[in-house]
């Protein structure tokens, strides 16, 4: 859906890619494109991805992504404007009926889902004040970390982080939160960042710090990409001397058949949507009939160590790279939902 915002005269987008598993979730991202066909391409590949991420945590939950396209040129928005495109935003939201939930996403925060929640009920990730599940980051990196040990476990025999190099590619968010959790496991870091301010992290917990691309080539035992996406690709893969990848980024490979050169090089790839589902995981509990319950998130999201595993043994069993093998986990979950029966689905293109 496309529809220019009468308050703003922003574009809001909202792209339903899945509504077979449930109502499609996915963050609203607010952001600058060439032209409004480059932001509708952008919100339907990031709703099929979200089809993926959901269900292979077995969620149940579509995939769906929102987009408020921000003018390309001339100053940021004022707050009044802003305002007035997230209630836009929201109008366009509640004409859906439910079959999209929003949420942040890269651009928005918790804050402006409360702007959004004025207009409609369909929001996620609201404040804990307010009895939604917060900020997700610290389940991203609960997740994440989850899936470090499971990466350890196929890369090197043992789920223990004690005496292991990892750099931690980007400490925002998440990469900070994960930092602290691996440094409390034991592990020798090495921390990046563009952001030199991001160096007292790195004093605090006596680890190393690198320049980002030297991070991101060192000799660790494993690499955890939580900056942006794209960092592997054809001409960083062969420089990297790592034993495995595991990270918070989205869109880590630049493309899909990155994953089969990590796979001839020996380097085991956690596939970013399984890792870093921890997030979306809290969110589906704040959506459940009981309510959102910490305890109960945490179990769900360390749940991904089990599904990491499920997804290398598919691997294993297929002969295949860890990318496909949760792709058709996913694939498999909708089709079972979909009555098609085990095997029988394809995340559809779009
Ligand atoms: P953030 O903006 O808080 O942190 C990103 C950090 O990376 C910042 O400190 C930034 O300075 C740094 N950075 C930017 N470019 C860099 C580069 N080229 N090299 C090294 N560092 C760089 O973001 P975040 O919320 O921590 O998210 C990090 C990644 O994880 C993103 O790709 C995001 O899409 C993904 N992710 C986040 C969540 C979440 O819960 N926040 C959930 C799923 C996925």
């Amino acid at each position: 859906m496309v529809r220019r915002g009468p308050r703003s005269g922003l574009y809001s987008i909202v792209a339903i890619h899945s509504t077979v598993r449930g109502p499609a979730l996915g963050g609203c991202r607010m952001w600058t494109y060439h032209d409004a066909r480059a932001a509708v391409r952008d919100a339907l590949r990031l709703s099929r991805a979200m089809t993926a991420k959901s269900a292979v945590a077995d969620l149940p939950l579509g995939g769906g992504k929102g987009v408020v396209m921000l003018p390309s040129a001339g100053p940021p928005l004022d707050p009044d404007r802003r305002r007035a495109a997230l209630l836009d935003f929201g109008d366009t939201v509640d004409s859906l009926g439910g079959r999209y939930v929003t949420a942040e996403d890269v651009g928005t925060s918790d804050a402006d889902m409360e702007v959004i929640a004025e207009r409609t009920e369909h929001v996620a990730g609201l404040s804990l004040e307010r009895g939604g599940s917060g900020d997700p980051s610290a389940s991203t990196a609960l997740g994440v970390a989850a899936a470090i040990r499971v990466t350890g476990e196929r890369a090197w025999g043992s789920p223990s982080l004690v005496g292991r190099r990892i750099a931690v590619l980007g400490v925002g968010h998440v990469g900070a939160r994960l930092a602290r959790l691996l440094a409390g496991e034991g592990a020798r870091l090495v921390l990046a960042d563009v952001d030199p301010a991001k160096r007292v992290l790195a004093e605090e917990l006596r680890a190393g710090w690198a320049a980002p691309a030297d991070a991101l080539t060192a000799e660790v035992d494993l690499v955890a990409p939580c900056a942006l996406g794209g960092v592997l690709d054809h001409d960083s893969v062969p420089t990297l001397r790592c034993r495995a990848v595991a990270g918070a980024a989205n869109n880590q490979l630049a493309a899909d058949d990155v994953a089969a050169l990590l796979q001839a090089r020996g380097i085991v790839w956690a596939p970013d949507f399984v890792a870093n589902a921890g997030g979306i995981i809290n969110i589906a509990v704040e959506l459940e009939a009981a309510g959102y319950d910490p305890a109960r998130a945490r179990a769900r999201v360390l749940g991904i160590g089990d599904t990491l595993r499920e997804v290398f043994a598919v691997a294993d069993a297929n002969a295949t790279t860890p990318l496909a093998a949760a792709m058709e986990l996913a694939g498999r979950r909708l089709g079972a939902d979909r009555g098609a029966g085990p095997g029988a689905a394809r995340i559809p293109g779009v």
